[in-house]
Order: C-alpha cells, then structure tokens, then sequence
C-alpha cells in the first residue's frame, strides 16, 4: 500500500489571485495525505478548502486527523471554512510555540473580531499540543517531529506507516549563506522515501531574503543528498512567483542534481510514493 500525497495549497504567504490562473494553483500551505483509509491533513493554508467529499470519502470517517507545523496564518486561512465529516471530535496535533499549543492559535483565529463565530460553531476538536521532538501515533502511522529554524518556530513531520516515510516541512530556513544542511536535519530525514520542503525563493532570490525563514530547492537538494534521500517535492512558493519561474526553476533542479528526483508540488496532481 503507497503513500498517496494530494497538494491541495502549494503557496506560501497569500494566496495567488485567481485572476491569474496557475497550473502549480494558486491556494496556501495544505497537503492530504491518504495511508489505507486513513486521512492526514498536514496544515490548514486555504488549500484546505479544497478538501471535499471526493477525498474525504476515501478514507474512514473516524480516521481523519489534523498536523499543524506552526501557526502562521497562511498555515490556518482554510480552517474556518472545514468542517469535519466525522460527528467524532477531529485530533488536531500541534506544536507548543512560545507557549500557545493548536488550541490557543485557533481560539485566538476562531474569535471576533477576526472570525465572527468561535471554534465550536465549526465543529468538535480534541487538541494534542506537543513540545517539538515529541513522537506520537496516529492510528498505524509513526509520527516524529523535530524543531525548524523559522521566525516564531515550526516543527518537521517524519511520517512513517506501510513502509513508507514521509517528512513534511513547509516552513524552514537553512542555515546559509552556502547550502550546507544542518546536520540534525540530515539525521531526521535518513531513510526517508521524500521530503516536502519549503522552496519559497529561487536559489537567486533567496539572498536578498535570508533572515525570512525560507529555503529554496538547491538547498533542499543539498539536505536529500547529505541524507542520501532520493525524493524532493519542492512546496510553499512565493505566491508571486508566475508559472514560468516555476517552470524554470523546475527544470534547473532537474539538471542540477538529477540523483535527487525533484518534482515541484501542483495543486491537483497526485503523488505515491
Ligand atoms: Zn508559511
Ligand atoms: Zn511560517
């Protein structure tokens, strides 16, 4: 049984304007994740309301979970508008960041004057805060979790279940300015079948921009081949970034390190590992 990872929101900071149609989407931060009939969803970026019954029909009701890796906004802006299939109370798993766990960052979201209605008016949660490096399991899926280097923090998700693995980190800066990874991070993701990372900037672009929290797919590249993992899947872009810097992007990460088999997350597509 494989991994199926559906991107449901690729971009990073705002949602790309619709008036401007992208073939990689145009919606934030938000995977689903299907392991047998059980459902992850990974972050709640806008992307999340493209979460209908067509996939959530595929996995049981009553095994559906929310991961949350921090809660900056372009993480939670699909979360007000999901409502759980489950009558059940829907898991929610997030860090403790400068002390505030999931609850505290959704009751804070789910308020006037920000959100009219409070949390309970959009269905039942029970809340698991963790400390990063805290490991847990969700039904048959090993979950481990590391702290990032991210303004306000953020976890890494190491995802293992059906011999797969799976690590999750769409917000992260590496230490820079060279692309050498920190070696805690190489040590997270060894034996890993694919990492989902934070390629916000181009390689060229990301200098002017250190000091954001972000990477870029050469450094991402760098992290796979000190792990020896043969599996990027590049995420959280610029949202003003067009489909043709993507495209380009794209195709020099394929030249550039062709051990590392990179394919740039889209809105739609479905991959297994
Ligand atoms: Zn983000
Ligand atoms: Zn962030």
């Amino acid at each position: 049984m494989a991994f199926k990872i559906h991107p449901l929101g690729v971009r990073g900071s705002f949602p790309g304007s619709a008036t401007r149609p992208s073939a990689f989407g145009q919606d934030t931060t938000c995977f689903f994740l299907r392991v047998g009939d059980q459902g992850l969803i990974l972050d709640a970026g806008s992307g999340l309301t493209r979460l209908g019954p067509a996939l959530l029909n595929q996995v049981k009701a009553d095994s559906l979970a929310l991961l949350l890796t921090h809660y900056h906004l372009d993480h939670l802006l699909g979360f007000p508008f999901f409502r759980s299939p489950s009558a059940q109370p829907l898991p929610v798993h997030g860090p403790i960041l400068e002390a505030r766990g999931p609850e505290e960052a959704l009751r804070h979201l789910m308020a006037p004057p920000l959100i009219p209605v409070g949390l309970e008016a959009v269905g039942a949660f029970a809340f698991h805060p963790f400390p990063a490096g805290q490991r847990f399991s969700i039904g048959e899926i090993a979950v481990e979790t590391l702290a990032v280097s991210h303004p306000g923090g953020a976890i890494a998700y190491k995802l293992t279940g059906e011999g797969r693995v799976l690590v999750f980190i769409p917000d992260i800066e590496h230490p820079g300015p060279d692309d050498t990874p920190d070696v805690k991070l190489v040590d997270f993701i060894h034996g890993c079948d694919a990492v989902i990372y934070d390629c916000m900037f181009s390689p060229q672009a990301w200098g002017a921009r250190r000091g954001w929290g972000h990477s870029h797919w050469r450094a991402g590249q760098a992290l796979c081949a000190a792990a020896g993992v043969q599996r990027l899947i590049p995420t959280h872009f610029d949202p003003r970034a067009s489909d043709e810097d993507l495209e380009m992007q794209d195709r020099e990460a394929t030249a550039c390190t062709p051990a590392v088999l990179t394919e740039f997350a889209r809105e739609g597509n479905v991959i297994l590992l």
